[in-house]
């Protein structure tokens, strides 16, 4: 029988409090926006990132069973679609599906709940830890403080569906076991130390970094400190086994037999042969590869994103738009750490005073350091450092409050602690983030995965990728994993060129796009072995009908050519809130591919926030719009305008448009969207683009597309040739 002692006990309840705590703070998100309407879907709330949706995919199609894959030769293939890049073999689908069979909720409430629940399991370790060093206390304040600290609640809050929601879960036990390892040398935290890793790998593949500096620290620790201690080659030589690059169930086996092994003490003498074949099994199965192959990546960034062969096309790239990568304010770096500058810096001196104190805790640092790259690689990383600067924090807590005893040592400890989670309950109750998509959206989205045929391709920019996936089970070019300059300029190109530039270069890219997954998968042998260069669409298109610039190619676009054989319908789907974004998915198809050369900016200008002058409409602060003699004032200039549009919905909800021409020398039209309330200012390029004459003027030509779903906030047409 299982009796618990009271330390047990006590580290038990501590867990109980911290966990509750961590997911209560989870639910203010929920009752701030449990009645609104835009954000359910199935009387569900809908998750708020994109990346999200692509795991629910994956999830989907596991529980569905119904693939329609003909190459289905693995088992998981057989779940969804040929090339429809439906994630199945993920850890974060196969998990969420095992907890929509077993779990009596809907599967929109597993996903939204998921990082709720899991991501709240980091107070586990973070207590046990603390337990390790002997200080309970320490353990519940950094547990409450790092569980809902601001990076951490960013992603992991409710509805942040992503692999966040265990990343600093599982490294996390990691520690707690690497550090029991040492402290005790159980021959148990082997296998834990062993299991964890195979765990983590499998939940997050790019964990081979963290795990290989814990490796390498530990390898550090037990030369430096405790060189004759066997217990610490028996946990190296089993970590090297988790962590070669073979499947999983292979290093399960191995990491098994060694433990088998390292348990009987008649073995100890081939410990040494045990671990040289541990280390060598880990470079000769390529576990060192990618390892290297991020360093290399370090010290040779390469921004050019031209090839040197075949044509050297130069496609844009995504990272001259992500505004991630770039480098962070001190504190904004801080509050995302630990909610507060102040709180940071204190945290940081605490932190050193407990490595001081408790050299075990040198173990990590590998989860610091990965926090702290968040200074040069982007914020995503901050959220590695917050548990472990709230122990830094709790440390403090716990020390000052030493100094005094019985009831006022706890109050005072109580207080220092409301007072360093103050700031981060502040966050949570502003941070009101919206969903991915609203419910009118995903309801044209619903309708248009009956219409559509799974094997069909939806077209639209890359945001709209997973969601578009998810919810009506279809193919796209682009998503929030694939979205190249290559594999964007088509796209791009599509959604501001006239309509039959757009339908010729859809069926283009679609065929280009499901040959080229056939080509790859026929000749995959052939393209590892000769190294193959795998040529963009656009290149292939060019060549293949007999270009060697791609500029002549594309001009022929505008004309009747021959397009590839059709083998499935294509969709396009065109939100209005694309409107917000039309500059930036401009940029990707307004450049010479064959010099890098970009072309002329549209001009596009978007206002929701105009005032009627009585005479003139007010844009912006300084732009105007004379209603008599419709003349345009920017700043100093005055011009005339092409054309003023006005469109607007009938009680029937059908949409009207008055045309006024105006100035035929001018560029520029006026679009008031009346039922929108927005003003759009545009170019003559950009006022023929596909997006705007099919969205926003619904003048779809007749030969070319066809209306499936006309939503305000989405329309979609199907491409008739
Ligand atoms: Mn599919």
């Amino acid at each position: 029988m299982l009796t618990l002692t009271a330390e047990n006990k006590k580290t038990l309840f501590y867990i109980l409090i911290a966990f509750a705590f961590s997911v209560a703070m989870r639910f203010i998100w929920v009752y701030q926006f449990g009645d609104y309407a835009p954000f359910h879907f199935h009387n569900q709330l809908m998750i708020n990132t994109n990346d999200g949706y692509f795991w629910a995919e994956g999830a989907r199609d596991l529980l569905s069973g119904t693939g329609t894959n003909p190459d289905a030769k693995e088992f998981y293939d057989k779940f969804h679609q040929l090339n429809d890049l439906s994630p199945v073999t993920t850890a974060a689908a196969q998990l969420t599906a095992f907890f929509a069979k077993i779990l009596p909720f809907s599967f929109e409430s597993i996903i939204f709940y998921m990082p709720v629940f899991l991501s709240s399991l980091v107070v586990i370790p973070i207590i046990l830890i603390a337990k390790a060093l002997k200080n309970l206390e320490m353990g519940l304040i950094a547990a409450l403080l790092a569980s809902i600290a601001w990076s951490y609640y960013n992603r992991t809050m409710a509805g942040y569906y992503d692999t966040d929601m265990l990343n600093i879960v599982l490294p996390m036990f990691l520690l707690w076991s690497i550090i029991w390892a040492v402290k005790t040398n159980k021959d148990i935290y082997l296998l834990f130390t062993a299991l964890d890793i195979l765990v983590y790998r499998w939940w997050y593949p790019q964990s081979y970094s963290l795990e290989f500096s814990f490796f390498g620290l530990i390898l550090a620790y037990a030369l430096i400190f405790d060189r004759k201690n066997l217990y610490n080659y028996k946990l190296l030589a089993i970590m090297m086994f988790a962590m070669m690059n073979t499947h999983g169930y292979i290093r399960l086996g191995f990491v098994l037999a060694a433990f088998y092994t390292f348990k009987q003490e008649k073995y100890d003498k081939y410990l040494y042969y045990i671990l040289v074949a541990s280390v060598l099994g880990f470079f000769v199965t390529g576990g060192f590869e990618p390892i290297w192959a991020q360093l290399k990546g370090y010290v040779f960034r390469d921004s050019v994103s031209s090839t040197d062969k075949g044509l050297g096309l130069h496609f844009f790239t995504v990272m001259q738009t992500v505004r991630e990568a770039g480098h962070i304010p001190f504190e904004t770096f801080a509050n995302r750490i630990s909610g507060n500058t102040v709180t940071f810096i204190i945290s940081l001196l605490g932190y050193v005073y407990l490595l001081y104190k408790q050299r075990v805790m040198i173990l990590s640092l590998p989860l610091l350091g990965l926090g702290f790259l968040a200074y040069v690689g982007g914020l995503r990383f901050t959220i590695y450092a917050v548990p472990i600067l709230a122990f830094g924090m709790a440390f403090l807590i716990t020390e000052i409050s030493q100094k005094f005893i019985g009831k006022i040592k706890f109050l005072f400890m109580m207080l220092l602690t409301l007072g360093v989670l103050y700031p981060n309950y502040k966050h949570i109750e502003a941070y009101k983030v919206p969903t991915v998509f609203n419910a009118n959206e995903v309801k044209v989205l619903d309708a248009l995965g009956k219409k559509a045929n799974r094997d069909d391709y939806v077209i639209s920019w890359w945001d709209y990728g997973y969601p578009i996936r998810y919810y009506a089970d279809v193919k796209t070019l682009a998503d929030g994993g694939k979205h190249s300059g290559a594999v964007n300029f088509p796209v791009s190109y599509m959604l501001t060129h006239t309509q039959k530039e757009a339908a010729n270069m859809a069926r283009l890219d679609v065929e280009y796009t499901e040959n080229k997954f056939k080509f790859q998968k026929e000749h995959k042998k052939e393209i590892e072995d000769k190294n193959l260069t795998i040529f963009s669409n656009i290149e292939d298109m060019t060549k293949d009908y007999g270009f060697k610039n791609t500029n002549n190619f594309l001009r022929t676009l505008a004309s009747n050519i021959k397009l590839p054989k059709k083998t499935r319908d294509i969709y396009f789907y065109l939100p209005y809130r694309m409107i917000n974004i039309y500059p930036t998915v401009a940029l990707f198809s307004n450049l010479n591919l064959m010099n890098g050369a970009k072309g002329k900016q549209p001009f596009f200008f978007a206002s929701r926030n105009f005032k009627d002058l009585g005479s003139k409409i007010q844009l912006a602060q300084n732009i105007f719009v004379d209603k008599r003699t419709l003349q345009l004032t920017l700043g100093n200039k005055t011009l005339p305008i092409r054309r003023f549009v006005k469109t607007y919905y009938t009680k029937g909800m059908q949409l009207h448009k008055e045309v006024q021409l105006v100035n035929f020398s001018s560029d520029i039209s006026v679009i008031y969207m009346q039922n929108y309330n927005t003003f759009l200012l545009v170019d003559e390029k950009t006022y023929n683009s596909l997006y705007i004459q099919l969205m926003v003027l619904q003048n779809y030509d007749k030969n070319l597309f066809e209306p499936v779903i006309m939503a305000p906030s989405v329309k979609v047409y199907k491409l008739k040739i």
